[in-house]
């Protein structure tokens, strides 16, 4: 025979035996090549999972090394991530069949080809569905809550190039910036005691500034199944939400409590400003560490302290049990009870009750600081039924995704564990997944 037309073996077993004949039912990409001078017509039809090509098949009208270079081409490229399809050439063809007719060589770039151009058109069908569905959102990402948790991530997924809003009821940088602004920052490590709660919080400002994160002073009001965050100024659809509402001082649900807690009457939740306490006798109920800060924070200005505690010790950190301890003006009850704040017009008596004794006692005070606990935010989560732990909290997974799909919580709201660094922490691990899930990076 002449060499110019002289088939390999390999050739005629793959033209008398073609695999992967066919078409691919919902095929993620299809490849259409054609060779006007010798007729021969060529589709191949990829399947991809993740970056693979699960699936290869192939429809050729042509001659032999077009059918055998088709069948090829469909085993070579099997199993191969997209990167590595690429990069089979025509050459590549011809050698695994052990080489081709010169004059057909032609025949063995159109299966390369069209191989190229399946994945080509299964990147562009790729690019079009991802805008179709980020043109439906207005953000990558919507954070309720401008506390630490949810600046930080705010910052962090900026940083990624998302486009990203937080919504803030108050004032941003949470429950420190109105709690204790002035606070030098502790169990922030590198920063311990250097800084004020109010300049880490400005820094934050800064830093979302700087990364044009939308920053919204308004109150979210429901969030819903289909990602939406409804304020009383209009909806926003997130790709993905983040929950992070911190907490808020708990109550201590005592008789009136209800009626001295407004305007001034003597009921206070923690402590913001120690000179409301100027001269006065103050009752302090806990004995974590909120309520030993309490203490502290009011002994330059206070007349008397007393703190009540149900338990027979105070679980606030040893030093500064320590440094209240050396505090004359500072008494502590222990196994005590509030039962009722009452007064007439301000708070003037609480009567409590050791619970070791069962005896009753009553206190004439001026005011009461009620330090008992922080509840979650939860309530505007109630018509969203997502999923909290027993004691209340948004329950998530090691990724802060929460039981509802697209929708994590981080922060104060979502951990027992309660420090800035948490709900940074947090941040960054939602930032991280925010951006795989969105971005769908090649190298993950
Ligand atoms: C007295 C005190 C001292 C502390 N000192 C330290 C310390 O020294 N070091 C340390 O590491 N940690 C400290 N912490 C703990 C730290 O404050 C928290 O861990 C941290 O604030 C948690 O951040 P967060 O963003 O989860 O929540 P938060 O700080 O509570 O912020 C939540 C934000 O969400 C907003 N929000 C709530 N509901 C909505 C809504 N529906 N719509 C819009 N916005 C909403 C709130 O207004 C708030 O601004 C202290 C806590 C207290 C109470």
């Amino acid at each position: 025979m002449d060499e110019q037309f002289e088939y390999s073996e390999k050739v005629m077993e793959h033209f008398r035996n073609p695999r992967n004949v066919g078409e691919i039912k919902e095929a993620d990409g299809t490849g259409r090549v054609g060779n006007p001078v010798c007729g021969d017509l060529m589709e191949i039809q990829i399947k991809v999972e993740g970056n693979v090509l699960k699936d290869v098949k192939f429809k050729t009208f042509g001659c032999g090394s077009a059918i055998a270079t088709s069948s090829m081409i469909t085993e070579m490229a099997k199993g191969k991530t997209l990167e590595e399809a690429l990069k089979i050439t025509r050459g590549d063809v011809a050698d695994e069949l052990g080489g081709l007719p010169p004059i057909k060589m032609h025949c063995s770039n159109l299966a390369a080809d069209a191989l190229h151009a399946a994945i080509q058109d299964y990147m562009t069908k790729k690019e079009e569905k991802a805008k179709l569905e980020a043109e439906k959102y207005d953000y990558d990402v919507v954070i309720v809550g401008g506390g630490p948790g949810g600046m930080s991530t705010g910052i962090l997924c900026a940083y990624r190039g998302l486009k990203t809003a937080i919504f803030e009821a108050s004032s941003w940088g949470g429950i420190l910036s109105w709690l204790c602004p002035t606070k030098m920052i502790e169990n922030f490590p590198g920063l311990c005691e250097k800084t004020t709660c109010q300049d880490l919080i400005d820094t934050w400002l800064n830093d979302a500034k700087r990364l044009k994160v939308d920053l919204k002073k308004e109150r979210v009001s429901e969030i819903t199944q289909d990602n939406k965050v409804i304020t009383e100024d209009g909806e926003y659809r997130g790709r993905i939400v983040v929950i992070a509402t911190g907490t808020s001082p708990s109550q201590a649900g005592v008789k009136g409590e209800e009626k001295f807690s407004k305007n001034g009457r003597g009921v206070y939740y923690l402590v913001r400003n120690p000179e409301e306490f100027h001269g006065k006798r103050v009752l302090i109920i806990g004995g974590g560490n909120s309520a030993v800060d309490a203490a502290l924070s009011i002994a330059d200005t206070a007349d008397l302290i007393t703190i009540a505690h149900r338990r027979d010790e105070l679980s606030a950190v040893p030093h500064k049990i320590e440094h209240l301890k050396t505090l004359d003006k500072v008494k502590i009850l222990y196994n005590t009870e509030l039962l009722e704040i009452a007064g007439t017009e301000k708070v003037e008596r609480a009567v409590m009750r050791n619970i070791k004794e069962d005896e009753q006692l009553q206190m004439t005070v001026d005011a009461i600081v009620l330090a008992v606990g922080l509840t979650p935010n939860t309530e505007i989560f109630q018509k969203l039924g997502i999923e909290l732990t027993e004691k209340g909290y948004i329950k998530t997974d090691r990724s802060q995704k929460t039981s509802m799909d697209g929708i994590y919580a981080i922060g104060d709201v979502a951990s027992e564990v309660q420090f800035t660094v948490v709900a940074i922490a947090h941040g960054l691990i939602v930032a991280h997944n925010a951006y795989t899930q969105l971005r769908k990076p090649y190298w993950l």
